[in-house]
């Protein structure tokens, strides 16, 4: 389950690297080419990320944001600027991937199957490693984390043009809510009754994380670039015949305050009230997590005899893999019986990141 280069990821992801913001900004607003490639602008606004020469009219300094790599932009719920297609490196792209580019960044909510590739006249495998090598990250990655900022990527606390949609009805929200439908598949028929969850994207050190939550609990907590993502949000939606919509709550209100102290090092334990529903074998070894303290690890056997189940290990495992509550709900402190990290959702390297987190050295 582990990333194919956790640590590199993890460079990646640390914004000490970037220069100074002052440096980066002057160089976005004079289009500088020699910081070409150093790092890519996105742009709160539009939702929509550049590379610093983009001929594109600039925005406000206020509203730009930057990231060391196309990656993170991505992940952050960025989608790429179709002018100055940061994707694409003037030529790097090989003309047997042109037309690929240019279908996907065309279509960014779609989603791409390896026929399609091969009707565009790409070698799915050679595709895959191109995205390997050149942005870290794999085609689907890519094309997933497009169709998440289709989605979210315009989402932010306080938003007010998705609050002022909210308060003006459904309808108005039609694209976020047509977007989010083709991520979670979970068409609702009827709005009537239909229990509400309102879905946010919550910057963290270790990348964006997505939280859906009603007015009283957090139902979903996950990390944004997680392959689960949308088959979480899709299986949640049938479990509880909810309805998605962007914005924020005081329940999300208070789990980003909460995020932000636990990530600096100042906050142990989560108050947020949570609210899991599972199997019964699910429930049980969810709340068995919970009670592992934090800077401590389990491993899968003791989890089992802790439930009283000392051969189920793998179910444990399992269960431990389809929580839905990451970070609050501590499924990252379940190791190998070696003490070794053994898997996590989020990328072994994030498992790591949130164990010294919780062992007092690492706060951001
Ligand atoms: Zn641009």
């Amino acid at each position: 389950m582990a990333g194919p280069s956790g640590e590199a990821h993890l460079t990646l992801m640390n914004t000490h690297t970037l220069p100074p913001r002052d440096e980066m900004l002057t160089a976005f607003l004079n289009r500088d080419g020699a910081y070409e490639g150093v790092f890519v602008t996105g742009v709160r606004t539009t939702g929509i990320f550049c590379r610093t020469t983009c001929s594109a009219r600039k925005p406000k300094p206020e509203n730009v944001e930057f990231f060391p790599s196309t990656r993170d932009a991505l992940l952050a719920g960025y989608r790429p600027c179709l002018r100055c297609r940061p994707m694409v490196r003037p030529g790097e792209v090989p003309s047997w991937l042109e037309g690929v580019m240019s279908a996907v960044e065309g279509d960014p909510g779609r989603r791409w199957r390896d026929a399609d590739l091969t009707a565009l006249g790409a070698d799915p495998t050679r595709v895959r490693r191109w995205f390997q090598a050149h942005h870290g990250m794999t085609f689907h990655a890519y094309t997933r984390a497009l169709r998440l900022g289709a989605a979210l990527g315009r989402i932010q606390e306080g938003d007010t043009v998705s609050r002022a949609a909210f308060d003006s009805g459904y309808e108005s929200l039609s694209g976020f809510s047509e977007a989010l439908r083709k991520l979670a598949g979970a068409p609702p028929t009827r709005l009537d009754g239909a229990p509400l969850l309102q879905v946010t994207r919550i910057p963290t050190p270790l990348g964006p994380v997505i939280a859906a939550a009603d007015a009283e609990r957090l139902y979903l907590l996950e990390f944004a670039d997680r392959r689960m993502l949308p088959t979480q949000l899709r299986k949640l939606g049938k479990l509880l015949g909810c309805v998605y919509v962007p914005g924020t709550n005081e329940v999300l209100r208070a789990l980003h305050e909460e995020l932000d102290e636990y990530f600096a090092g100042r906050r142990a334990g989560f108050t947020v009230p949570l609210a899991s529903p599972g199997t019964p074998f699910q429930e049980t070894v969810w709340d068995a997590l919970r009670a592992i303290p934090p800077g401590e690890t389990r491993s899968y056997l003791e989890m089992a005899r802790i439930i009283g189940r000392p051969t189920a290990v793998r179910a444990v495992a399992r269960a431990n893999g389809q929580n839905r509550l990451a970070i609050v709900i501590p499924c990252h402190r379940v190791v190998a019986a070696d003490g070794s990290l053994s898997g996590y959702g989020g990328g072994v390297w994030r498992k790591k990141k949130l164990l010294e987190i919780e062992e007092g050295g690492a706060g951001y």
